[in-house]
């Protein structure tokens, strides 16, 4: 399943302006999104591919795309990519390398591929599915770290980190796509030194760098998937924000989990990159150290550790009004590694089917902040200001304990190795507004 092929082959380029080796959108990559145009009025599923977008029942019926890649897509509604995510892989593979075949550089089929490409400038992007179900993991042991050390200095692990990926389900509703404003959220707060709760907009407004992964193939109820099978149920990757107001947060998640503080938005870029993309950047899982207690069974297997790990470089940048008003590039606050996660994408999914809970197509996971050693690796505020104790000094001037009205973070994410042509993954962006009962 996770053997490279043709379309991985860094030598092989597109005909289609903007797909050169170094952009997001190179002929390796061909990521699945859904978008709307003036040319159809309606939303539609597409692939990215340099500065275009292929629209793929057009590729389909111009005869761009042949054999079970064509019929993957014919059988699949035109605005909706929830049919191709359920697709069994092999022909998820083949509809990859007859779209390879069709945007490469000498292809026969180019006249016809022509006639199904947009320019993706013109197009409004979507979220690539509305999401049935939203989980979200915390799963990184810099941030548990980082985060815990606020509340329990010197012991900020809970027993049960090394043991499962730790989540809470999420809210479907408010997943937007990337571009969608931040509305301050309002919420029930206890001020540092009051004896009563008051309701207002929350002023530590803080962002959250995670991974959205999208689930392909759906499992049957009381039916647990194996870790080894896990990969075969994971259709791809995106860029999640998981917005967060903590001080909304702190006076709510006592003694139960994430509720107001973070329902109020979750943005995720438009693109997917497929499994089958990320083939060249899978490497081993994070080792633990000797002194760690060892994982169930259900959690562990020779393959997880030696390929359920990927390399992925995701990227924070803030750009502030100021930053806006004077024409400055937006400063990156942090860039963390996918790689430093401490649960893979495949025990995060062979964990929330233990005990036989149903995934289906088009189920959102966010995995929790990813954050890493470093420190500019830190993947939120909260860790970056020591919860509230520390402002950021930015290169204009400005500090920021928490996220202003005028902020804009933007997220971004690119997967690298020698000898293969680098990918990336797009954006994920919001800006913050004022609250509308307060403004
Ligand atoms: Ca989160």
């Amino acid at each position: 399943m996770l053997a490279l092929n043709d379309t991985h082959a860094p030598e092989l380029r597109s005909w289609v302006p903007g797909a050169a080796p170094g952009s997001d959108f190179p002929i390796q990559n061909l990521p699945y999104g859904r978008y709307w145009s003036q040319r159809h009025h309606a939303p539609r599923i597409g692939v990215a591919i340099g500065d275009a977008i292929v629209d793929l029942h057009e590729a389909a019926a111009a005869g761009a795309l042949a054999g079970p890649g064509a019929d993957a897509v014919r059988g699949t509604a035109s605005d909706d990519l929830r049919g191709l995510m359920a697709s069994p892989r092999a022909d998820l593979q083949a509809l990859r390398s007859g779209l390879s075949a069709a945007l490469a550089e000498g292809a026969a089929r180019r006249a016809a591929m022509q006639l199904a490409l947009l320019p993706r400038a013109g197009c409004q992007l979507l979220l690539p599915t509305a999401p049935p179900n939203y989980t979200d993991f915390f799963a990184s042991i810099h941030h548990a770290s980082n985060a815990g050390q606020i509340r329990r200095p010197g012991n900020p692990l809970l027993p049960n980190f090394h043991h499962l990926p730790v989540a809470y389900h999420g809210r479907p509703s408010t997943v937007r796509a990337s571009g969608e404003d931040v509305r301050r959220p309002r919420g029930q707060v206890l001020r540092e030194g009051a004896a009563l709760p008051t309701l207002e907009a929350s002023q530590w407004l803080d962002f959250e760098c995670e991974v959205a992964l999208w689930i392909g193939a759906p499992n049957e109820l009381g039916e647990p998937i194996g870790l080894d099978d896990a990969d075969a149920h994971l259709f791809g990757l995106g860029l999640l924000n998981d917005w967060s107001a903590r001080d909304i947060q702190m006076w709510e998640t006592q003694p139960l989990g994430p509720f107001l503080s973070k329902n109020f938005l979750t943005t995720v870029s438009p693109w997917v990159v497929s499994a089958d993309a990320l083939i060249p950047f899978r490497v081993p899982a994070v080792a633990r150290a000797q002194s760690t207690p060892p994982v169930l069974p259900y959690l562990c297997s020779e393959r997880n550790q030696r390929c359920g790990g990927i390399d992925l470089r995701l990227a924070v940048e803030l750009e502030t009004a100021d930053m806006r008003r004077q024409g400055q590039a937006p400063v990156t606050l942090a860039a963390p590694r996918f790689k430093d996660h401490y649960w893979t994408p495949a025990q995060m999914i062979a964990h929330h089917t233990v005990n036989g809970c149903e995934l289906l197509t088009g189920d959102l996971l966010g995995t929790g902040t990813v954050s890493g050693p470093a420190a500019d690796e830190l993947g939120c505020l909260l860790e970056m200001n020591r919860c509230g104790q520390q402002a950021l000094r930015l290169p204009n001037g400005e500090t920021r304990m928490w996220l202003q009205d005028g902020d804009r973070i933007t997220l971004r994410g690119r997967c690298e190795r020698e000898g293969f042509v680098s990918i990336g993954f797009g954006e994920a962006t919001g800006l913050v507004v004022a609250n509308k009962a307060l403004a």
